[in-house]
């Protein structure tokens, strides 16, 4: 039996966070009215002229230098001529040679625990098409052009994935990064994150390439993992009968888990490219680049390093990374003092939950960091109950205030003074005397009933841990 190795390279689609399309000021806002958001550029009327979306560059070389790609001051934008229903010009407008950025690695972790590194061929800006809908019950096509012109990253990289495995994690770790580094939502369903994986075997330890089969329009990373396996299993029962594996564009049925042929693969040339005589140069100056540079935050995984020596919980470590906007606003308020943990939990269970529910970003919230920081210093002197704080959170939040002040002006403190407690705790064991006894005995579990009942005879506003201590000193056997 031959020993076969498959050799994998993938093209990833993102759709660019911006708020309008590539080359008109159309939004590109997801599942408006059928042709809504079209203009005569995106939908191709004769004699409309393009003009380049600014965001969209700035999203594409900010990519390429957190991938360490190189960005080229000047590249040019390509016809990619093809014959769709849903692409109105005729022709795509990508970038063929040169693009925007070029080379560029990331690494990712392999199955064994290590670290392996893929090599980027290239990062290119192109726009997108729009979508036919085929409403069988009335036996017709509909084109809906709202995507079209939408702006997207297409990322090359070399075949340097050897697994289904490799390509899934290499895949995971592109998507965290470009959301984090807002140049994409990767809203994988919506199709914001798709990507082709290009496959094909050969004897192992060869370094020649096999005839590839690729598998198009992958918009999960499960599918790409099925997918892959799949074609393993296929293209090696072809090469052990002997018989030719044919260059193909593949679609993946995720129902059947199969791929099938949806056509003979071309090359380049049969898109006969030609430059798009109707933008210039896409020209980024050398400053620009610089100071696009010196704007990218730190990497994930610097980042991780330092909130794990923080000692941050794996779940808060990765809420935090989830986005830098969150990461941002957890640095500003650790920044004005505080316990990390604290401000981090309020941030998981509390303020981040709350930001989402409105649909803003953290650091647009009425809650600025320093509020967010203070509450967390209340929360930890113990000065307030972290139930009462949950009760109060949304009036906390909305409020646009120091939180100390209102809390005070709410009489949510917590009684810490010893004084007072005392007399509530004096009270409770002369109300109850008989578990009182039974704690004082040995019965530890009473004591939280006690404490249970101090809570309760102070509205609540008892330190529970304040209060145990006394009950504890008050009722310990005397003399010893
Ligand atoms: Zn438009």
């Amino acid at each position: 039996m031959l020993d076969l190795e498959p050799v994998i390279g993938l093209e990833i689609h993102a759709q660019l966070l911006t708020r309008t399309k590539l080359f008109c000021a159309c939004p590109t806002e997801f599942g408006a009215e059928p042709n809504s958001n079209i203009c005569e550029v995106c939908s191709g009327q004769p004699g409309a002229l393009p003009r380049m979306n600014g965001k969209a560059l700035e999203l594409a070389a900010t990519a390429g230098l957190a991938l360490g790609s190189r960005v080229n001051s000047r590249s040019l934008f390509s016809r990619k001529n093809y014959f769709y229903p849903d692409l109105p010009n005729g022709f795509q407008t990508s970038q063929l040679d040169p693009p925007i950025c070029e080379g560029g690695s990331l690494s990712f972790r392999t199955a064994d625990g290590g670290t392996k590194s893929a090599r980027l061929n290239r990062v290119h800006l192109e726009d997108d098409a729009g979508k036919c809908v085929h409403d069988e019950k009335r036996g017709v096509s509909l084109v809906d052009l709202n995507r079209a012109g939408t702006p997207l990253i297409e990322i090359v990289t070399e075949p340097d994935l050897s697994s289904s495995y490799e390509a899934m994690e290499f895949l995971k770790k592109l998507h965290a990064l470009l959301v984090f580094l807002k140049v994409t939502e990767g809203r994988m369903e919506e199709g914001e994150f798709r990507c082709d994986v290009n496959i094909s075997l050969r004897p192992r330890g060869s370094s020649q390439l096999g005839v590839r089969g690729e598998i198009k329009n992958l918009n999960s990373f499960k599918f790409v993992g099925q997918a892959i396996e799949y074609e393993i299993v296929r293209q090696t029962a072809l090469y052990e009968r002997g018989e030719p594996v044919l260059q193909e564009t593949l679609h993946f049925d995720s129902r059947k888990g199969e791929t099938r042929s949806l056509r003979s693969k071309e090359e380049a040339h049969d898109y006969r490219y030609f430059p798009q005589p109707d933008l210039p140069p896409v020209v980024v100056p050398e400053a620009t680049i610089e100071a696009l540079r010196r704007g990218l935050p730190e990497s994930p995984e610097r980042a991780r390093e330092r909130l794990v020596a923080l000692g941050l919980r794996e779940a808060q470590i990765a809420l935090l990374l989830e986005r830098v906007e969150f990461l941002e606003y957890f640095d500003q308020a650790l920044a004005q003092g505080g316990e990390s943990g604290k401000i981090a939990s309020l941030m998981e269970e509390l303020f981040l939950p709350q930001c989402q529910k409105e649909g803003i970003s953290p650091l647009e919230a009425p809650m600025k960091p320093a509020f967010l920081a203070s509450l967390a210093k209340i929360l930890a002197s113990g000065a307030v109950g972290r139930r009462k704080i949950q009760e109060l959170f949304g009036e906390l939040y909305l409020s646009g205030r120091d939180p100390a002040a209102l809390l005070e002006a709410k009489g949510a403190s917590q009684i810490s003074d010893e004084g007072a407690l005392r007399e509530i705790v004096a009270g409770v064991i002369a109300k109850f005397p008989q578990d009182a006894r039974k704690y004082a005995a040995g019965e530890e579990k009473v004591l939280s009933f006690l404490v249970g009942k101090v809570m309760k005879e102070s509205g609540g506003r008892a330190n529970p841990q304040k209060a145990a201590e006394l009950l504890k000193a008050e009722l310990a056997p005397r003399g010893v």
